[in-house]
């Protein structure tokens, strides 16, 4: 679950971390009733889920009434990276000294937590990565252990903030790594972090990702639902009852089993391609099943080719044959199709798929000539 902006900040707030005073809102006059309220200057700041804001246009100061409306409504309606804006956030202005990143992820391969903390702040971290990578300075927690005000300490002082911000830096960043932890989250990034002019240290940004399945733990977390992002795609594939995770890319996937969909990606991102969707179609591959998972397929432009991956096992390679010839007489079908079957009766079912072989039906052998077979078509349709 990725959190907007100001609900970050209230998860912070939450944990006791400072954040600025400010308010949400969906118009422009309580846009400007936020900020009478609240005392000029104030800040304008897009809430949609993808950062770069500021750069979009999307984060401006604002002196009085009559350029909170302005700013209001200039940012309101406003597409950023294909995210519309609906939610505004007003917030007291902050004066700026230093600006600061800092993050908590999970390292999976070394199975710790990842701190990253930098005073080169308030731009992109990936941009620093490349350019500077020595300015992030990084530590890995273990799970087991925590993280003591002494490591934060010594993690703060390798960061090279300026010292005025050490206090401050090593309260807020002991904070956000429970919150991060009791929270739940699989990201928790303050991005700038700032030192003020009077000495504070404050959060003037909130990236917070939520891991889902803790919401058990947390029912305060079902506000959360309302503002997530929607994939219309996942929206029609969900009401169909099939297990699909939409991707950005353009081989539309279909496979039998969690554990082969995910190889099926896998393969598909190997050989130099990129999977439009995750698709299990779970063990039972007939007709109706299969024209479901096409038709869903179909309707995402972004499909160049279709790649179905069925390995038989209690469904019978032939019921699998059938059930796509079947769903290919009821859905018409822009994306060529390459074709894997194997396993229980696969020559049956494939004797059965033979005839129907066209261009737009294909059938190869292995899995990793239907990957490379469906790339091709991908590209060469793209
Ligand atoms: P992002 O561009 O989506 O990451 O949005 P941020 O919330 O990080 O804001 C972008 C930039 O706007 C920050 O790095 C600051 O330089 C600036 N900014 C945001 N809030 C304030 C504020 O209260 N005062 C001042 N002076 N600048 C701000
Ligand atoms: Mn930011």
């Amino acid at each position: 679950m990725d959190l907007l902006e100001f609900q970050g900040k209230e998860f912070f707030a939450s944990y006791g971390i400072p954040v600025s005073d400010g308010a949400a809102a969906t118009d422009v006059e309580e846009a400007v009733a936020i900020a009478e309220r609240i005392g000029y200057p104030v800040v304008v700041k897009a809430q949609v889920h993808t950062g770069g804001r500021g750069k979009a246009g999307g984060v401006k100061l604002a002196a009085d009434g009559d350029e909170c409306r302005t700013h209001a409504s200039n940012i309101l309606g406003l597409d950023i990276k294909g995210h519309i804006v609906e939610i505004i956030w007003v917030e007291k202005a902050s004066d700026i000294a230093e600006e600061y990143y800092v993050s908590f992820t999970l390292d999976r391969s070394a199975k710790k937590y990842l701190g990253m903390l930098s005073a080169e702040g308030g731009v992109e971290i990936e941009a620093v990565a490349e350019t500077n990578p020595e300015a992030i300075a990084k530590i890995h927690i273990d799970p087991a252990e925590g993280l003591d005000r002494d490591t934060c300490r010594q993690w703060v002082e390798a960061a090279n903030l300026n010292p005025d911000a050490t206090d401050g830096a090593v309260d807020i960043l002991l904070k956000l790594f429970t919150a991060y932890v009791e929270g739940d989250a699989d990201l928790a990034e303050i991005n700038p972090l700032i030192l003020k002019p009077t000495g504070e240290v404050h959060a003037l940004d909130a990236k917070v990702s939520l891991d889902a399945n803790s919401s058990y733990r947390h029912p305060e977390y079902a506000k959360y639902d309302e503002t997530q992002p929607r994939d219309e795609r996942e929206l029609a594939a969900h009401a169909k009852g099939l297990q699909y995770v939409g991707l950005d890319g353009s081989v539309g996937v279909i496979a039998n089993g969690a554990g082969l969909a995910m190889s099926t990606v896998d393969v598909v991102n190997q050989v130099g391609g990129s999977p439009a969707n995750f698709l299990d179609i779970g063990g039972g591959a007939n007709a109706d099943v299969m024209a479901g998972a096409l038709e869903v397929i179909n309707n995402d432009p972004a499909v160049k080719s279709i790649f179905i991956n069925i390995f038989g096992g209690i469904t019978r390679g032939e019921e699998v044959a059938n059930g796509i010839i079947e769903a290919l007489n009821r859905v018409d079908i822009d994306a060529p199709i390459v074709v894997r079957l194997d396993g229980t009766n696969a020559e049956e079912g494939r004797a059965i798929l033979r005839p129907a072989l066209t261009d737009s039906l294909r059938m190869e052998e292995t899995m990793l000539g239907a990957a490379t077979k469906a790339v091709e078509l991908a590209k060469t349709e793209g």
